[in-house]
């Protein structure tokens, strides 16, 4: 059993004096893999002090200076490639193949701000003035469970480009992969009080961030519910924020789309990250001309979808990251048959085998319209549903209406039609045949999916503030 008992301030491993222990337990058996000391008020307060003196000279570091400090970050990430990939498969549950990826998103968003930085401009003339590029000061970094330390790279390495210093507040389910990471950038060396990272619970350490007249800006990725609460806590000390949240992303079936192709790119855009992805494809939008072949495919590819154990490298679908998860994702299939929608694949229960852990069965719903639950409200989970539409104004018209923004995909052959499409929907990214991730261009959500962008030079701006110099 791993105890994690130290959370690091001022570049060093230090004992909280929070005395609340939180449990890690394996969601495939429900074992008790560690313990996790969380940090209180008085811990984060000293954090912000730590990060609040580093401030002051790293601010005014240069930009090769930066540079040489994101590219220790990348490779002492990089060392820890193995333990990374191994705590996010063992603690979170995610498959392999997804922990691999995360990984290497994790480096290729540290590269891309280098890349970024390395042409920046941080002085412009503007009209008469001279415009300056500042660091907006101390940064909170508050992230979720589902992809962690990936987060925690790129929202890092992000402050770091433009001069910030960063309390970080991971998610407490997380404390296994924090602790490799909070390893890798203390082998890093950067100056002490840069990052600090202060395990914890959202309602103390993340509130105290939130709260603090000495952070200047929250940078968060979780759900559109704490998001809220944080701009409103925020408000107080006019907090700049960057708010990363949900989703219930719409994937626009084209009448030319080859289903034979399109629609396992659907299943496993629907069911990525075991479902728990902000950017799921979890709404699928298909010629009701279409329905009868699209049915078919749906049945025949998921019943080949393979869900186990996280670590087996052909596995596809692992289990809901917690118990509570797992009943929350019921309670979803509980509402969609209530909603009167027809189950095509999966349903209620753990699937054979597998009732030790928080598995759920790969489910399809059609039948659906979005007006239910069930298309409106994120499930976190592997939950796909299918809506027909007749006309492609109808299909935009149905993607378009959620309270969400973060992503969209669209299949089909005719390119240029899926580009046209693309342009009339309202989402931070849409995907044209597939899933696609460029650490170089903006990510974010329109409406409730968030405020700001993050990667490339978007993201950096989110993280200066601009001062203007008339003489
Ligand atoms: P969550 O909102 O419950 O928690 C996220 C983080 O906020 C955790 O570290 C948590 O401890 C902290 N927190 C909780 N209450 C807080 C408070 N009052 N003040 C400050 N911090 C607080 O989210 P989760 O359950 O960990 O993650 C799942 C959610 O994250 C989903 O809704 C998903 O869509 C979203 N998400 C969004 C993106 C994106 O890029 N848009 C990416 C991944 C996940």
């Amino acid at each position: 059993m791993k105890i994690i008992d130290k959370i690091y301030i001022n570049g060093a491993f230090v004992t909280p004096e929070g005395t609340e222990t939180f449990d890690l337990i394996s969601p495939v058996n429900q074992e008790v893999l560690g313990k996790v000391a969380l940090g209180n008020e008085a811990d984060t307060l000293k954090a912000i002090a730590a990060a609040k003196a580093a401030f002051k000279t790293f601010s005014q570091t240069t930009r090769e200076e930066r540079i040489g400090y994101l590219e220790r970050m990348y490779a002492a990430i990089e060392n820890r490639k193995d333990d990374m990939i191994n705590a996010m498969v063992q603690e979170y549950g995610g498959i392999l193949q997804f922990a691999k990826a995360s990984f290497e998103n994790s480096l290729s968003g540290i590269a891309a701000n280098i890349a970024v930085l390395k042409d920046f401009a941080f002085e412009k003339q503007v009209g008469s003035a001279t415009v300056l590029l500042d660091p907006v000061g101390v940064v909170g970094i508050i992230t979720p469970w589902n992809a962690s330390n990936s987060f925690i790279a790129n929202k890092l390495s992000t402050a770091i480009a433009a001069g910030c210093t960063a309390v970080i507040k991971p998610s407490e389910m997380s404390a296994i992969q924090t602790q490799v990471m909070m390893e890798a950038l203390h082998a890093a060396g950067l100056p002490a009080g840069v990052f600090n990272i202060v395990n914890g619970l959202g309602p103390v350490v993340g509130a105290t961030l939130t709260k603090s007249p000495d952070i200047s800006k929250i940078s968060f990725t979780g759900s559109t519910v704490v998001g809220k609460s944080i701009a409103k806590e925020g408000a107080d000390t006019v907090k700049r924020v960057t708010l990363e949240l949900g989703g219930k992303s719409p994937n626009i079936l084209l009448e030319d789309a080859n289903l034979e192709e399109a629609i396992p790119l659907s299943v496993a855009a629907a069911f990525m990250n075991n479902g728990q992805a902000c950017i799921a494809a979890s709404r699928l939008l298909a010629p009701a001309s279409r329905m009868e072949e699209v049915k078919a495919l749906l049945r025949k590819t998921v019943a080949n979808v393979k869900v186990g154990n996280p670590a087996d490298p052909d596995t596809q679908v692992g289990p809901m990251v917690s118990k509570k998860q797992f009943e929350r994702v019921q309670g979803y299939i509980r509402t969609g048959l209530a909603e009167g929608a027809t189950l095509l694949a999966g349903g209620l229960g753990q699937p054979a085998g597998l009732e030790a852990g928080n598995f759920v069965q790969p489910t399809v719903f059609v039948d659906v319209n979005n007006n239910m639950r069930i298309a409106r409200e994120e499930i976190f989970g592997p939950v796909l549903s299918v809506i027909p539409y007749h006309t492609i104004d109808e299909a935009i018209a149905i993607a378009n209406d959620t309270t969400y923004g973060l992503a969209a995909y669209v299949q089909g052959q005719d390119l240029a039609q899926a580009k046209k499409v693309a342009a009339r929907l309202e989402a931070g990214r849409v995907a044209i045949n597939g899933f696609k991730h460029d650490p170089m261009a903006p990510f974010g959500g329109f409406k409730q999916s968030g405020v700001g962008r993050e990667f490339g030079v978007y993201g950096l701006e989110e993280y200066l503030e601009p001062k203007t110099i008339l003489s």
